[in-house]
């Protein structure tokens, strides 16, 4: 059973939103216990987002529901050519309570960039915005507390409407799940092992590599196995000339022995607000960032000539990890040094210090969600 509440006042969007409890939410004790122990991906709150668009309508209907499964016509588009886009951001509690999100504009931008490129609707950043809002004023309580714990805020798009011919739909949807996540490294940040995939690309040259979308991922998911087997946690995957592009999601940036940081440029890797804002606090330290075409033979000779001392890849869910070790099929490239993992974990230190909200904001990146 639900209650239905009352309409409530239009937001910033101009919409009208409309919230139905869960009458089965999780009691308290409940979602403590899934709080104290709640890994990545797991577990849901209690209530979902979701706004419709359709060619005539435009966005209308946005409403926070009880969580649960989506009624969906088997011809739906994106269940036959993948016309599906994607976001990923956190909510975090700090020390007085409050509920803050990271830089929420640049991934309503994102999103609008991933929907252009997929003929979906582009969803305002108001919609965007109020979404987190209506989402965290019902399941704000499911935002944890313990040190490096977050909320993980997935918002996501489909082609909703019933139709088997091959055109751009004209029935989307817009939702919004969250899912409490555990710290990363619960023992302390362990740097990780990567594939060098060369049999398998991510991307092409005009493809679809700059948009978050779930084929990417897929695509992704036969070269993710075979780094398993190999020992390795994620993979890296190169264009057609052997230049750097990405891991299967996460970016990466290579830490030169003067301590400049190179990074790929391309058309087919997603810019990571993560990469990003990592650089932008590296620049404050007066460090110099490459932002380039960077070749794998670039960073072997470098690494073998001491050049270049060591990489990190970063990402909204891990922040920012030091690579170990890179693996080819004919060969290696091992990263012992300390330098560049200290550089590594302090850019990630001061990263997540800003949100956690135990250093300033000097950027002006935080976002209030619960007020
Ligand atoms: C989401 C994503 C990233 C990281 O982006 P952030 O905004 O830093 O979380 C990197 N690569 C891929 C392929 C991604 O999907």
């Amino acid at each position: 059973m639900t209650i239905d509440l009352p309409l409530q006042a239009p937001t910033a969007a101009g919409l009208i939103w409309q919230t139905v409890r869960n009458a089965d939410a999780k009691s308290d004790a409940e979602r403590e216990a899934i709080l104290a122990d709640p890994g990545f991906g797991q577990h849901f709150t209690d209530h979902m987002v979701d706004v419709c668009w359709s060619e005539k309508g435009g966005w209308h209907r946005p409403r926070v529901s009880p969580y649960g499964p989506i009624q969906l016509d088997p011809a739906a588009a994106v269940l036959h050519y993948a016309q599906e886009i994607f976001e990923g951001l956190k909510a975090y509690r700090h020390a007085d309570g409050s509920i803050w999100t990271f830089r929420p504009e640049a991934n309503a931008a994102r999103l609008q960039r991933s929907a252009k490129r997929m003929a979906l609707p582009e969803l305002p950043e108001s919609i965007f915005l109020d979404s987190l809002r209506q989402l965290i004023a019902v399941d704000g309580a499911w935002v944890p507390s313990a040190d490096e714990t977050s909320l993980y805020l997935r918002p996501f798009m489909f082609a909703k409407e019933a139709f088997l011919g091959v055109r751009p739909a004209k029935k989307v949807a817009y939702y919004l799940i969250a899912s409490p996540a555990a710290a990363y490294f619960p023992g302390g940040v362990k740097p990780v092992n990567i594939w060098l995939s060369t049999d398998y690309a991510r991307a092409g040259k005009g493809g679809t590599g700059a948009a978050k979308t779930g084929g990417n991922y897929a695509s992704s998911l036969l070269p993710q196995a075979e780094a398993a087997e190999r020992g390795c946690q994620q993979v890296l995957f190169l264009d057609d000339e052997r230049n750097l592009e990405e891991l299967g999601g996460m970016n990466v940036v290579l830490v030169t022995k003067d301590g400049r940081l190179i990074t790929p440029e391309s058309d087919s890797i997603l810019e990571g607000i993560t990469r990003d804002s990592i650089l932008q606090l590296a620049r404050d330290r007066g460090l110099t960032v490459e932002h380039r075409k960077v070749s794998i033979d670039e960073w072997r000779e470098g690494a073998a000539s001491g050049e270049i001392v060591g990489a990190f890849a970063c990402g909204t869910a891990a922040v920012v990890v030091p690579i170990g070790r890179l693996l080819a099929e004919d060969f290696e490239i091992v990263h012992e040094g300390d330098a560049a993992a200290e550089l590594a974990l302090s850019l990630r230190d001061e990263l997540t210090g800003i949100q956690y909200g135990r250093v300033e904001d000097r950027h002006g990146w935080m976002t209030r969600l619960d007020a």
